[in-house]
């Protein structure tokens, strides 16, 4: 199950698309010096499929991208919504804290074209955000030859 705190339009967050982030809590990683704690918290709303179509409903004409923000305590719904929201016509970003995918990334799953952009990695203070040279976090974007690892977009900006 996933549960959301809140919801944003972001411009940074995914390159060239202008994004509804999904801020989600359950979040399992505890890394230290998280930036959003409170999204650690079994708090929020239940995010049901209505909830989600009527989040999008109130931005769809302003927006090309809905990214979910967290999730990874059930990355299974992740999936199931992000392939749901695919089917609209918007991009599909997920900012995982996973360091791996649920599906290797030369899986014929994601041919399936559920999620348009991948970040993966868990914050590490020491490491930076994925505009720092050694960050340990990785921005991949899905293309018609695979995942490619697109984490250099950030350090142009
Ligand atoms: S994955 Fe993000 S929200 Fe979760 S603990 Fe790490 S920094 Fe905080």
């Amino acid at each position: 199950m996933l549960k959301i705190d809140s919801y944003d339009i972001v411009f940074q967050e995914v390159p060239n698309q202008t994004t509804l982030a999904l801020n989600l809590t359950c979040c399992p990683h505890r890394c230290p010096g998280c930036h959003s704690p409170h999204l650690w918290a079994d708090a929020g709303e239940v995010l049901t499929d209505e909830l989600l179509l009527s989040i999008i409903g109130k931005y769809r004409s302003a927006i090309t991208c809905v990214c979910f923000m967290g999730g990874d305590n059930d990355t299974e719904r992740v999936l199931e919504l992000a392939g749901k929201v695919h089917a609209l016509g918007f991009k599909t970003a997920w900012y995982s804290g996973n360091t791996e995918p649920p599906y290797p990334l030369d899986s014929e799953f994601w041919k399936s074209g559920v999620l348009d952009y991948l970040k993966l990695g868990p914050w590490i203070a020491e490491r930076g955000t994925l505009k720092a040279p050694d960050t340990n976090q990785r921005f991949y974007t899905c293309t018609s030859q695979g995942w490619i690892d697109t984490t250099f977009l950030f350090r142009k900006k």
